[in-house]
């Protein structure tokens, strides 16, 4: 059978090509509002960055799009319903806030004076995440130009969230808030990006995340250590044994109960990570790091995407000034954290590491452990049928194989998944030159174009094959 000709493609494309320059001013003007959430004298530009959002998602098409107050910045969220009233519902997250930026900071443009650059578009924003939320836009609107649709073929919400650059502290609670309009059969965030220029991917799962400080208590002061000295606990040495301990000679967690119910790599996920090219003196340089080091058995990219961890980001203890002081100190202190993966439960990794501490410590020393707040992982199968939508989307804008990667890193879209118990997606098309939160911050035009394409493929390709989801 020969390969039809893509009509779907060809009426996209030329949607696309009749409103590029609409769009671009569009983003332009957006750009131009220097929402940066972290500090208070721009609480102004965020609202009016919230503002703007919701107005432009009214004039794009959606019903429904309203600013939702939090504790904090403003949300946006909109929603377009499909008339086909079985179809699946899909919830697209991104932020409008900003990383701070000055032209001092070494931009080579003023970083809210977006600049067109060849294919490049500068400024702060362009790509985290204005520019990957606003391919939504046009996107819709060339799914519906192209299958002649009055609505969209999904159900289609998005929730673009003001705080993601200071950490997200009142997502969870506006997610708990609003769980019955946010409902959604899958999650598709996009802020986040793809391999490089050349190698299209999409990512399928983060790494959560969990934190402790502990802190050991040995005499109820600093003691002489020659007339004590042998004969006592060190808390300093207790701190230094639990580091030690927290790992075995194959760098594997050494807590008993760590690697409970973790989802273990596929051979075909092992041969997907294979597959990218991966250049790891290139990835050393990048880490500032002069060796390559972790768990038996895994590769780098296994390692940072797909396996757990525990790290020790602070030791301290004992006297720290100049000279000699010949104590067995008081106190001793550790923070450790610990990257998750999925089927890592954070609540039961805290109860571990709780029993662990206490089996380690000799007598004599005592200790309290605080727990910060968690982040589950998240991951979604690669047969997922969702996911196979996305790549097939991907796949006919990119004109190309799509990889697959994931992300070490954690974030808010854990809540999304927790809250709404929908699986998590990952459409984005930034590229690591792109310098989010550094100066000069750009998108590539033709990638953010094939952002717009992907998600006009996206939403038919969704509704005519995850048919009853949820
Ligand atoms: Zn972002």
């Amino acid at each position: 059978m020969s390969k039809p000709v893509d009509s779907a493609v060809s009426a996209v494309r030329t949607y696309i090509r009749h409103h590029r320059e609409a769009f671009l001013d569009d983003l332009a003007e957006w750009l131009r509002i220097p929402s940066v959430s972290a500090q208070p004298d721009h609480a102004g530009d965020v609202r009016r960055s919230a503002d703007w959002l919701a107005a432009k998602l009214k004039e794009t098409g959606f019903p429904v799009a309203e600013v939702w107050e939090t504790a904090g910045a403003p949300a946006v969220y909109a929603e377009w319903p499909s008339d086909d009233a079985g179809a699946p519902t899909v919830l697209v997250y991104g932020h409008h806030d900003v990383q701070p930026a000055a032209r001092e900071d070494g931009w080579d443009t003023d970083p809210f004076e977006p600049v067109v650059c060849g294919n490049r578009l500068h400024a702060r924003g362009a790509a985290d995440d204005k520019g990957q939320v606003f391919f939504h836009t046009l996107g819709v609107r060339a799914h519906l130009a192209a299958t002649g649709r009055a609505t969209p073929a999904v159900h289609l919400k998005l929730l673009i969230e003001g705080e993601e650059e200071s950490g997200s502290p009142h997502f969870r609670a506006l997610v708990e808030e609003h769980a019955d309009r946010l409902a959604a059969d899958a999650v598709i965030v996009s802020d986040t990006g793809m391999w490089s220029e050349t190698t299209p991917t999409v990512c399928t799962g983060m790494r959560g995340l969990a934190d402790c400080e502990i802190q050991l208590h040995g005499p109820d002061q600093d003691i002489h250590s020659g007339s004590f000295g042998g004969a006592v606990p060190n808390p300093a040495t207790a701190a230094a044994r639990l580091v030690a301990a927290l790992h075995d000679d194959h760098a594997r967690v050494a807590i008993p109960g760590f690697y409970d119910g973790i989802k273990e790599l596929t051979p075909r996920e092992r041969e997907l990570f294979a597959e990218l090219p991966f250049d790891e003196e290139q990835w050393l340089r990048t880490a500032k790091s002069y060796a390559t080091h972790g768990e038996a058995g895994h590769t780098t990219l296994e390692r940072i995407w797909a396996r757990p961890t525990a790290e020790v980001n602070g030791i301290g203890g004992g006297y720290q000034g100049p000279g000699g002081k010949t104590i067995i100190p008081s106190s001793a202190m550790l923070k450790l954290s610990f990257r998750l993966v999925a089927g890592q439960d954070p609540g039961h990794i805290e109860k571990a590491v709780r029993a662990w501490v206490a089996e380690q410590l000799p007598a004599g020393i005592r200790h309290e452990i605080t727990f910060g707040g968690a982040t589950r992982p998240c991951l979604t199968p690669l047969d997922h049928p969702a996911l196979q939508s996305l790549v097939r989307a991907m796949g006919r804008a990119f004109g190309q194989e799509i990889l697959f990667t994931r992300e070490g890193g954690s974030g808010p879209a854990a809540d999304l998944q927790d809250v709404l118990a929908a699986p998590v997606l990952f459409l984005g098309i930034s590229v690591p030159s792109d310098g989010w939160h550094a100066p000069n911050e750009k998108v590539e035009l033709d990638l953010l174009l094939k952002g717009v394409e992907t998600t006009a493929y996206l939403w038919a390709d969704l509704a005519e094959n995850w048919r009853d989801a949820g």
